[in-house]
Parts: C-alpha cells; structure tokens; sequence
C-alpha cells in the first residue's frame, strides 16, 4: 500500500419507500449536501407526459390510474438520462427501481460504467400515514420544493422558501383513489426490492416516521460512513 486513496466508482444511492415515504424531500437534501444528482423516474414520466412525448402518451393513463408504468418504458428513459455528464458523479435513484426488472437492469447499467451501488436505503413507514402525507403534499412550481399542508410549510406563507417563488402546484395524482392503488404496487411489486438488495448485502433501514431533519440526520450518516 502506498497510502493513495482510490476511490473507483462514485456514490450511488437507491432510495426505496412507498409514495410519499419522503424520497423526494431527502434527495433534494442529499443532492445538495454530498454533490449527487437526483435522478426520479416519477419526474422524468412526468415531464415526458408534458412534452407529448410517445412515452409520455403510453405513460399518461397508467399514471393517472396509479399503476406502474411498463419496465421497458422506465428503463429506456431512466437508462437515456443516467448517460447525461451530470450523473457522473453519483446518483441518487428516487423512484427507481420498482420491480425486479428493473433492479437487474439498473445492476447492468452500473457495471457498464464500472459503478455500483453503493447503498440502498429503505425509508420504512406505515401505510396510513402516507395517505396524510400524500394528500397534503404540494411543490413550488418554480423550484420543486417541496412542502405540505402541516409538516412542512413555507416559513413565509405563499412565498417558497428555496427560490421566493409564489406559485405552487398539486399533482393529479395525489388523491385517494390514485393513492391506494400505488400503495398497492409498493407492497406487490417493490417491496421485494428490499430483499433483493439485502441480498447484495448494500442494504439500509432508516425510520422514515421521525420527523423531516431526523430522517435527514441518518441518512447522511449513512452516506458520510459510506464515503469514509
Ligand atoms: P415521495 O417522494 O417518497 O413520494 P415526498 O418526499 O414527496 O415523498 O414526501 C411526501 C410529503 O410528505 C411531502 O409533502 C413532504 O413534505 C412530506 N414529508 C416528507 N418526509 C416527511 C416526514 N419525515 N415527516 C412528515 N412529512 C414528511
Ligand atoms: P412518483 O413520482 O415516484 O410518485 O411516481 C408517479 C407515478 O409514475 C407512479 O405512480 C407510476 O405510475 C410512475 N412511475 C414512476 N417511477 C416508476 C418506475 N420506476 N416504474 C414504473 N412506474 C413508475
């Protein structure tokens, strides 16, 4: 040994939760805190939805009924934006994957690039409250910051806290109805990822019932141990 540190593959982090676990909300926070890009499969099918995209048109209704949208869509739009020069640093994986799919396709196009992933966070949570946080869930239209109802309000009311803006959104997805089936797919679909990752022995729990900084505080312990 020489004493050079070698560090051969940059932090990549799999965030796991049902809907409204508070993925988003850490990402952001993780984004920033440790130079990582937040990479949301949710967010990119939405922004396709917008563009009118043919992806973004096969995706439209599955959404809205709150199913899972099919494995080759997602992996083909995830596997386009993870090759932008952004992501080469490291990459939070918010929303992705949420089968065994599309788990096996993200370990392929890690290995492609000679990364790995580093850590895969569950943030555990009961189902009831994630019908509270969902239904009181809102962004700033400008920014992305996200908010809610009670647990997170802006320090000034109406005006965002991260860029000033005045102007928020709610998803047409958040609604009872919607929400009840995408707890559905969390629990048939997703939720055998957490065995599929402690499998590869990079798994992590983290009580994603605390409060906002709390659930913050231990995940980047977890990501400060891993970059030790
Ligand atoms: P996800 O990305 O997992 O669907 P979000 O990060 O959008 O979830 O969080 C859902 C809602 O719950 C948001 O309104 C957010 O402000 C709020 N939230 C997130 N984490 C917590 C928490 N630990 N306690 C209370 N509310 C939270
Ligand atoms: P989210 O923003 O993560 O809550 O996702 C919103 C919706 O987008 C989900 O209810 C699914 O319909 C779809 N979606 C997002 N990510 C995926 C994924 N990895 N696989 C399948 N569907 C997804």
């Amino acid at each position: 040994m020489d004493g050079t540190q070698i560090k051969p593959t940059a932090v990549n982090l799999v965030l796991l939760g049902p809907p409204g676990a508070g993925k988003g909300t850490q990402a952001r926070k993780l984004e920033e805190a440790f130079d990582l890009k937040q990479l949301s499969t949710g967010d990119l099918l939405r922004a396709a939805v917008a563009a009118g995209t043919e992806a973004g048109l096969a995706a439209k209704a599955v959404m809205e009924r709150g199913d899972l949208v099919s494995d080759d869509i997602v992996i083909a739009i995830l596997r386009d934006r993870l090759s932008d020069d952004d992501c080469a640093g490291g990459v939070i994986f918010d929303g992705f994957p949420r089968t065994t799919v599309q788990a096996g396709a993200l370990d392929e196009l890690m290995s492609e690039t000679g990364q790995t992933i580093t850590a895969a966070i569950s943030l555990e949570v009961d189902d009831a409250a994630m019908i509270e946080r969902i239904s009181g869930r809102y962004t700033c239209s400008a920014c992305g910051e996200g908010y809610h109802d009670s647990f997170k309000t802006p320090a000034k009311e109406g005006v965002c806290d991260n860029c000033g803006g005045s102007d928020f959104k709610r998803r047409a997805d958040d609604n009872a109805e919607t929400v009840a089936q995408r707890l559905k797919a969390y629990h048939a679909d997703t939720a055998p990822l957490i065995a599929y990752y402690a499998d590869q022995q990079v798994l992590q729990g983290v009580d994603a019932m605390q409060p906002i900084d709390a659930v913050e505080n231990d995940l980047k312990a977890i990501v400060q141990t891993a970059l030790a």
